[in-house]
């Protein structure tokens, strides 16, 4: 595990040694966002002021040193379609005539790219040699439909080579919290053809279990060529750890913000 956690001006991200150009997965703190989305919320569709994202947006932007205001953004629907953004497509983060995708990938510089998650698995993927970025929100229904596949697919089109991706799997739901039922079981195990030892655990009452997600994804993304090496892991729970990240699970239907991983080439 090699994450670590920065801050400036009150605004905490974590960030991974393994990717090696600007980066950041945003946490709760350091923004002006207030009641259920305090502080630093980065969604504009769940209820929050408009002018306290985009300050967030603005604050985070600062701390890490990239421009969400010349940015490219998902619509996500949890499906598995990873769209390649250049230059053209950067558009302010209030803007939410965005392309329906859960990943995107680039090799043009100073375009950061970003998506949203609040439980689901945000991946960071870099092919520092090549020049090619990719930022995935992968949920347990785009992890097991194979969204990313899909994005390592996108990155060689851009001219990267699989052994040559660094990958960080972020802050998510965790094995302690992810309890799932016998058909996302059985959707994981097919996903991993089989290779669940270690992945999924037996649940606390019948037809339940638990499941490492992220775990899941990191033994996807080596069977899709990338080293093991190459790929550093979270620790953190975004349910256990509700106050420093935002958690579906945990809010449920009320207030709740989103935090994004954010990349860009420079
Ligand atoms: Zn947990």
């Amino acid at each position: 595990m090699a994450f670590k956690e920065n801050v400036k001006n009150g605004v905490v991200w974590m960030t991974s040694d393994k990717i090696k150009t600007k980066h950041g997965f945003s946490t709760r703190y350091g923004g002006v966002s207030k009641g259920g989305y305090k502080s630093l919320n980065l969604g504009f569709s769940r209820g929050d002021k408009a002018e306290n994202a985009n300050e967030n947006h603005r604050r985070l932007g600062e701390a890490i040193g990239i421009n969400p205001f010349a940015a490219a953004y998902t619509k996500q629907v949890h499906g598995t379609e990873v769209r390649i953004v250049g230059k053209k497509d950067a558009i302010v983060p209030e803007n939410l005539d965005r392309p329906e995708c859960d990943g995107l990938a680039t090799s043009d510089k100073n375009l950061p790219i970003y998506c949203f998650t609040a439980d689901c698995v945000p991946v960071l993927l870099h092919d520092p040699e090549n020049e090619v970025i990719a930022a995935v929100h992968a949920g347990w229904r785009s992890s097991v439909n194979d969204i990313l596949s899909e994005a390592v697919a996108k990155m060689k089109k851009l001219g990267a080579k699989e052994n040559k991706i660094c990958a960080a799997i972020g802050p998510a739901i965790g094995t302690c919290c992810f309890e799932i039922s016998e058909d996302v079981k059985t959707e994981i195990s097919r996903y991993l053809k089989g290779d669940t030892d270690g992945v999924i655990f037996p649940g606390k009452k019948e037809g339940k279990y638990f499941a490492d997600l992220r775990e899941a994804n990191k033994r996807r993304l080596i069977k899709l060529g990338l080293d093991e090496q190459n790929i550093d892991v979270s620790d953190e729970c975004t349910v256990c750890k509700n106050e420093k990240y935002w958690s579906h699970r945990f809010v449920g239907q009320g207030e709740r913000g989103s935090q994004c991983a954010t990349i860009v080439l420079e």
